[in-house]
């Protein structure tokens, strides 16, 4: 955690920001970046900051940072749904990709586990704490992963790149990304969504394969496949967050949300920041919007 300096009050600054009508805290993380930004994260907001880098740059861009996050938070919250976790309950009937299931939980088992079939996701809660969402969310990634695989395939033959693995990401806090070796990542909140949109997301991602920026010739690109991409692109953030999560949950004043889960770090690349930050290898990821 970072301070913000030699300021008297400088909480004042960094208090609490409203998000659908829930007080978040603000943290001060510094990390192996090359590039500061803001995201939500298990129901915090958080500032990421290079760890290398003088006190007074760190200062100004936690306060740039601040100021940006919280404008964004006032004026597009739906921008930030894709951040936050899927929820599930037991009992629940879910149709990922039209595939009609059953969510069932059970308890008693030593490390908690979750497993698809026969029409149900059967949950079983383990002394390890994992919850219903987590470990369904878990179940699903992997159970949808040869359907997303197949289909960024057959899209792929129409780019013609040399892919590297494709993922199905729970809590990927983007809608997809695709690494400077071609490893692409697919939201698993997308196969609850029209169809529509998981071919746009997977053409976005593919033609970063051919063009690495979100220039001109990026989007001629994706127009080529999908020419009505840019209505799709507007729906997508009102579609999203259309789905239950956390803060929809937290709209209807049920229960407490923002349990304590651990950051997952290969998970936290975010909406918020411009362009991937350098020097984070594997992780580089290009970030979708
Ligand atoms: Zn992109």
């Amino acid at each position: 955690m970072l301070g913000i300096g030699n300021n008297k009050n400088p909480e004042a600054k960094l208090g609490p920001l409203e998000f659908y009508g829930k007080m978040l805290d603000v943290e001060i993380v510094e990390a192996k970046i090359r590039n500061g930004y803001a995201s939500i994260r298990n129901g915090k907001v958080v500032i990421r900051v290079p760890k290398r880098c003088n006190m007074r740059s760190k200062e100004r861009m936690i306060k740039e940072l601040y100021g940006k996050i919280s404008k964004s938070l006032k004026k597009k919250p739906e921008s930030f749904i894709s951040n936050l976790p899927l929820r599930f309950y037991n009992g629940e009937k879910i149709a990922p990709n039209g595939e009609k299931l059953t969510i069932e939980v059970r308890d008693g088992a030593m490390r908690g586990s979750a497993r698809v079939g026969n029409g149900r996701v059967i949950a079983r809660l383990g002394s390890d704490g994992k919850d219903v969402s987590d470990l369904v969310s878990k179940a699903l990634a992997r159970h949808f992963k040869g359907y997303v695989t197949g289909y960024v395939n057959t899209w792929n033959k129409r780019f013609g790149s040399e892919l590297g693995g494709i993922k199905v990401s729970r809590g990927l806090t983007v809608w997809g990304s695709c690494s400077p070796k071609n490893n692409i990542t697919i939201n698993l909140r997308l196969l609850f969504m029209d169809k529509k949109f998981l071919d746009y997301v997977v053409v976005h991602e593919l033609s970063h394969t051919k063009v690495r920026s979100h220039s001109k010739r990026f989007w001629t690109l994706i127009g080529k496949y999908i020419p009505e991409y840019r209505n799709i692109r507007r729906e997508l953030k009102v579609a999203g967050a259309s789905i239950s999560t956390e803060v929809l949950e937290q709209k209807q004043g049920t229960e407490n949300l923002y349990a304590n889960k651990p950051e997952r770090e290969s998970e936290s690349e975010n909406l918020e920041k411009k362009s991937a930050p350098a020097g984070e290898g594997q992780r580089t990821i290009f970030d979708f919007r």
